[in-house]
Parts: C-alpha cells; sequence; structure tokens
C-alpha cells in the first residue's frame, strides 16, 4: 500500500495551473507539472482501502462511480509512493491505451468513489495517472512496438474518437490489418475537434499518440467519409470484419422564437472552427471577438466554449444552465460512492471569473426568445428565471413570470448536448438502433443486427466521456477478435 497513515500525514494537493489572466492569452495547455517528490506524497495517500471502489468501475444512479476502464489504481499509487516509476507504467498500460487522454479529460469518477473521500479530500488519482505517462514518453518507454504475427484478417474501424483509436490499437496488437476511417481531415473524433487544445494538446498529445499507432502498423484514412466518399456496401466486401464507431453527434436543438438569426449556432460548430483555424492557422470561421457571447448550457461544452471565447477576445460572457445550481455538499440522496452532484468550478468559469469578476453561470434560466433589430442578425436574448414544479411526478421548468430579462447578445451558443448518432451510414447499412436512436448492440456482444458488424462509443451508449468510449472500444475489439479466431485473448 502506500505509506501506512500516509493520508493523515499528508493533504491532497495538485500542480497548480498557469494563471487565468496569462493562459487565455494563448491556446496551451494550461496545468502544469508536479514535482516527483510531491507526487510521491500524494501516492502515499493511498489507503489500499481493500475495497477500492475506484477501480470498479460502473453505473450508480446513471453516473459512473469508478473507473470505467478498471485502472489498477492502488497498485500503481502503491508504485509511484516508493518511486517505482516503470512497474507503474506497466500497471497503467495493462488496462487503459490511453492514459494521456484521460489523464488530462477524464472527470475523474474514480476520485468520487475513493473510499479516502468519504472523511477526506480523495487521492489525486487522475494526475498521479497524467504523471505516469508523461514520465513514461519522457523516458522513451512508450515507443512502437512490432507486432510479432498477422493474422491475415482485415478489420475496418468507422471513426477515430477514443472509442475507434482503442479499438484499433486492440485489434491491431491482436495481429489484425486495420483501416480507421475518418471523415473528417485529422485523426482523433472529439478529441481533434470538440476538446479545446488548452485542455489537450493536438499535436504534442493527440498527434503523438496517431504516429504511434501509425508505425506499429494501424492505417489511416482521414478525409474519408463512409457512406459518402467510400460506398457502405464496399465495407463488407473488402473487409473480415467493421466496428462502427461513429459518435454520437447529433446536436439538441432549441426550437424558439429567432433560432435563424445570424449569430446563433451550435457549440461544436463553434468549437470545431476555432480548433481547425488554430491547427491551420488561419481565422475561424464563427468568431466570438468583440462579442457578447451567451452560452446556453451548463455543461462541459458549454465550459470549453466559455474558455474558447474568451481567447478570442469576446466582449462578454454568460453561461446560461436550466437546472438549479448544485449543492456545495453532496446530498443524503447522493451518497459516496456515487457520482457527486455538487457545485463545480472549472477551467472556463475561473477565467472568466478573473475578467469578469464572477461566475459566468446563470442557474435555473430559460431561453425564451432570440431578438434581432429587423435585420435578422442576433442582437438580444430574452430570458427568464424558472422555477421546477412537480407536474404528476415529473419534475419540469415553468417560467416564473416577472422576471423576463433582455440580455445583449451578438453570438449564441447553444451548448444543450446531444441526441444521437448521425443516421445516414445505419440506414445505408440496415443498422437496427435502439429507443433512444443509438446503434442497438449489446453491452456484452457488441455486435449489431448485421453479421460481422459491431458498434462501440458514443454511437452505441450516446454522447459520454472519453474513458467509457476506450472502455467500449477495447470490448468491441475482444468480441470482434473472438468472431474473426473462435478465441480471444484480449481483455
Ligand atoms: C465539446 C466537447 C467537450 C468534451 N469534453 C470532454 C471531456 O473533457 N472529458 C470527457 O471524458 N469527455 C468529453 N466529451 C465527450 C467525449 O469527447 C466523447 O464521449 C468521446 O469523444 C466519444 O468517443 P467516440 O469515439 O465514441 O466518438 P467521437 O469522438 O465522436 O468520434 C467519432 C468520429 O467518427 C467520425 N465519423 C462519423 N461518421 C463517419 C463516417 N460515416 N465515416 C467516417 N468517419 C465518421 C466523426 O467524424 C468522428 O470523428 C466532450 C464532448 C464534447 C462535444
Ligand atoms: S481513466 Fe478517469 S476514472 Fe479511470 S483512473 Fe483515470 S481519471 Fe480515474
Amino acid at each position: 500500500m502506500g505509506k501506512v497513515k500516509g493520508f493523515m500525514e499528508f493533504q491532497r494537493a495538485l500542480p497548480s495551473d498557469r494563471e487565468p489572466l496569462e493562459r487565455i492569452k494563448d491556446w496551451r495547455e494550461f496545468h502544469l507539472e508536479m514535482p516527483d517528490g510531491e507526487l510521491q506524497k500524494q501516492g502515499a495517500r493511498c489507503m489500499d482501502c481493500g475495497t477500492p471502489y475506484c477501480h470498479t468501475g460502473f453505473l450508480l444512479s446513471g453516473m459512473a462511480s469508478g473507473c470505467p476502464i478498471h485502472n489498477l489504481i492502488p497498485e500503481w499509487n502503491d508504485y509511484i509512493y516508493k518511486g517505482f516509476w516503470h512497474e507503474a507504467f506497466d500497471r497503467l498500460m495493462k488496462t487503459n491505451n490511453f492514459p494521456e487522454f484521460t489523464g488530462r479529460v477524464c472527470p475523474a469518477p474514480c476520485e468520487g468513489s475513493c473510499v479516502l473521500g468519504i472523511i477526506e479530500p480523495p487521492v489525486t488519482i487522475k494526475n498521479i495517472e497524467c504523471s505516469i505517462i508523461e514520465h513514461a514518453f519522457a523516458e522513451g518507454w512508450v515507443e512502437p512496438k512490432t507486432i510479432a504475427l498477422r493474422t491475415g484478417k482485415h478489420v475496418a474501424v468507422v471513426g477515430s474518437g477514443p472509442a475507434g483509436l482503442a479499438c484499433a490499437d486492440q485489434l491491431n496488437k491482436a495481429g489484425h490489418s486495420v483501416t480507421v476511417f475518418e471523415r473528417d481531415d485529422r485523426i482523433g473524433g472529439l478529441m481533434m475537434y470538440g476538446i479545446p487544445n488548452m485542455k489537450l494538446d493536438k499535436t504534442e498529445v493527440v498527434g503523438r499518440r496517431i504516429s504511434i499507432m501509425e508505425a506499429e502498423g494501424v492505417t489511416f484514412m482521414a478525409s474519408t467519409e463512409v457512406g459518402a466518399d467510400y460506398p457502405a456496401d464496399k465495407l463488407l466486401e473488402e473487409f473480415d470484419a467493421v466496428v462502427l464507431c461513429t459518435g454520437a453527434t447529433r446536436p439538441r436543438d432549441l426550437a424558439v422564437e429567432g433560432r435563424t438569426f445570424q449569430g446563433v449556432h451550435f457549440a461544436m460548430d463553434f468549437l470545431r472552427s476555432s480548433t481547425k483555424a488554430l491547427l491551420d492557422a488561419t481565422s475561424p470561421a464563427i468568431t466570438a471577438e468583440g462579442k457578447d457571447v451567451i452560452v446556453i448550457g451548463g455543461g462541459d461544452t458549454g465550459t470549453d466554449c466559455v474558455a474558447t471565447s474568451l481567447r478570442q477576445g469576446c466582449r462578454s460572457v454568460v453561461q446560461l444552465e436550466i437546472m438549479p445550481r448544485p449543492p456545495l455538499d453532496r446530498q443524503a440522496d447522493n451518497p459516496w460512492p456515487e457520482w457527486p452532484k455538487i457545485y463545480k468550478v472549472d477551467y472556463g468559469q475561473e477565467e472568466a471569473a478573473a475578467v469578469q469578476n464572477g461566475d459566468p453561470r446563470r442557474y435555473a434560466v430559460m431561453t425564451k426568445k432570440f431578438l434581432d433589430a429587423g435585420t435578422g442578425a442576433l442582437t438580444a436574448v430574452e430570458v427568464s428565471d424558472v422555477e421546477w414544479v412537480n407536474d404528476e411526478g415529473r419534475f419540469i421548468p415553468r417560467p416564473v413570470s416577472g422576471t423576463e430579462e433582455i440580455l445583449p447578445a451578438q453570438l449564441v451558443l447553444l451548448a444543450m448536448g446531444f441526441i444521437g448518432p448521425e443516421e445516414s451510414l445505419l440506414q445505408q447499412l440496415q443498422i437496427t438502433q435502439d429507443a433512444r436512436s443509438n446503434i442497438k448492440a449489446d453491452e456484452q456482444s457488441y455486435k449489431t443486427n448485421k453479421q460481422g458488424i459491431f458498434a462501440a462509443g458514443d454511437a452505441r451508449r450516446g454522447q459520454s466521456l472519453v474513458v467509457w468510449a476506450i472502455n467500449e472500444g477495447r470490448a468491441a475489439a475482444r468480441e470482434c477478435d473472438r468472431y474473426l479466431m473462435g478465441t480471444t485473448c484480449l481483455p
């Protein structure tokens, strides 16, 4: 275990972030590194509690509790405490193909279920994970490996997000020849064109891993949309199996008056244009520069819009959330080890607070309509407070009359979640969808209704997290390998 009574001796500590007012001037990552000695103390806080919920990874009340890929957390905490970095790295790679991604962007359900978290702030699991893999890269331990034996089987993976990448990595390691199709011009899915650069560097982190996979033999076909640039019916002619990892990218819309005004955009269109402009060294197609921005949606995507707007030089930014503000501490109906539904300040809000003197979020607010000055261009948004009322067992928002307010806005970003996968390819392949419009494939076999076609990631489970996508990509690879070979050694 970590140090006996280490959790009593050492306080939870994270590496400091770059100062908000400094970091909004560029697009570089904002986390700094922690010195090895300090990190050892953080590893020492692990109690090796005997029932490590942190690595169990299951759904409790609909939210992840513990690590969905079952990282062997107490084991690597112990190695870090003792300074055995290579052993920690070996342990980490047993369960996670891409710790450099999860170590940066995972919301860390492991920490929400850490047993120490019942009485003290939890172990800094996510930061330790990130430090282990970055240490391994720095030492030159993460190198392309030669695949000893090829099976002669060919697999197509459609979509290059974390599910597609994890799936491709596992199948390649099992000896199959893998081709990953991606309709975008760059590989990475939402890790490339969704999550912004300051959270996950596109060249130094995402690109670094793609280069390793390429060197290990995975073929990437960017700018190739299956079902448009590459005929869907050719897939099963040219490949022995197919894994659909196409994501769940249909955004939820807001059907209110003025929706079609110039200046009202989906969050993803804004974030995508921002990252593309950064990487291509051009100007973004949609910009917040000099504008009053209203982000509708209080989740992670909304936070990324706030942070991106600040970096583009917006005049002001407000983030609207229809739900009430969460409590500061766990409530009785949200006990450990459930995901803690509490008020959190993420990087975007921290930056907005530094610029505007306050949290940009406004809670329990609904958008009533968009306004223009007769030109078709957005000038303002009418909002009102809501109260949540019980309507025959269902809680619904009801506008509070007399609270209407006009907020100036020249740019509105709709960040209200996603409603399912895009359907064109699924229809061409005649893939059955479930009641939520996701690809129907059960969680054991990952098989669709079509022989030889599997599905994983957001396309199967609905919009989720990078860590769940990795979990699904690995599991679908295992089942695909079993289908191809009759047996499998993949975990
Ligand atoms: C703005 C934003 C921020 C987020 N932040 C976080 C975060 O901080 N932490 C976290 O854990 N999760 C975050 N998420 C969620 C996370 O990114 C997703 O859950 C995850 O990327 C899903 O992985 P995936 O591989 O299933 O799909 P995706 O990443 O969506 O990848 C699917 C890929 O398939 C491609 N594709 C689709 N159809 C075709 C076709 N016919 N032919 C070829 N290619 C095709 C798409 O272009 C896309 O690149 C965020 C999501 C968004 C939108
Ligand atoms: S992948 Fe996420 S849940 Fe798992 S150990 Fe890392 S931060 Fe925790």
